[in-house]
């Protein structure tokens, strides 16, 4: 059986920190916002010890997404980050030292795991999406967050998914009436910044009609602007059918772990 893992040790604008994990390889973290004594505490939910982190993987470097508090453990410990070739000179300026930096354009490969990247908007420098893919099970994983819009190049790429980790930001009603000033509004609303509700539930159907999905997990929740319960009124009117797969993510708590599990494919 294929023993894919992950979990969500919190998502928001507060920090972003995610792990994963294929059988008994070391756990691969996604984004690193949190504070040290924050993630470990997390991690603890799931008895998940640093010792057993092995990369890290970053979607961009604002800093909900990395917190340069982790360079130095980082450096200390020989963990890789690996992050947009884009984006290096932002890590350094962040604090990273080169000799653990990564650099990718399109894919990451570790030992059992091919990872496809696609570049996206968001703010000055893009963020990054992921899709893990576990060729022995023919697994597929797409996680992508803080995307300003959804491009054509992320719909043609996340198919065939077991698992999608997918932001839904902001309800546009509670957006206009949070009394933000309208150069936020615009930057988060504008194409450049984050993903509505609507938008993202508008992708995500279209992803679950060319896969197979097992859970979906949704991110980065504003804190003022959102609300689970919307999302799940959003889910019973339009995804009646995939209501029971959502799981919905917090700024304040780990997700349970979620698991895909799937046969071993035969090569002949
Ligand atoms: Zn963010």
């Amino acid at each position: 059986m294929s023993h894919f893992a992950f979990c969500v040790l919190g998502s928001g604008s507060s920090g972003n920190c995610s792990l994963l994990k294929i059988n008994e390889s070391k756990w691969i973290m996604i984004d690193a916002g949190f504070s040290m004594r924050q993630t470990k505490e997390r991690m603890r939910t799931h008895n998940i010890c640093m010792d057993e982190v092995g990369d890290v993987l970053l979607t961009h470097l604002d800093r909900d997404h990395f917190n340069p508090a982790w360079c130095r453990t980082l450096l200390n410990r020989g963990i890789f980050v690996h992050l947009h070739e884009r984006h290096v000179d932002r890590g350094i300026r962040a604090g990273l030292d080169p000799k653990i930096m990564r650099p990718f354009t399109t894919s990451i490969d570790f030992e059992h795991l091919h990872v496809e990247t696609v570049h996206m908007a968001h703010d000055v420098l893009g963020t990054v999406g992921f899709i893990f893919n576990y060729a022995q099970c023919q697994t597929r994983f797409g996680f992508a967050t803080d995307l300003g819009r959804v491009p054509q190049s992320l719909l043609d790429t996340f198919t065939s998914l077991d698992m999608l980790a997918f932001e839904s930001n902001y309800d546009p009603t509670m957006q206009r009436a949070s009394g933000r000033p309208d150069f936020l509004q615009d930057r988060i609303m504008g194409g450049g910044g984050h993903l509505s509700n609507e938008e993202s539930l508008a992708a995500v159907k279209h992803i679950a009609e060319n896969s197979n999905l097992q859970h979906i997990v949704l991110l980065h929740l504003s804190r003022q602007c959102n609300a689970s319960a919307i999302i799940r009124d959003l889910y019973q009117d339009h995804l009646a059918h995939l209501y029971d797969c959502v799981t919905i993510t917090d700024q304040d708590r780990c997700s349970r772990l979620l698991r895909l599990e799937k046969q071993p494919t035969s090569l002949f």
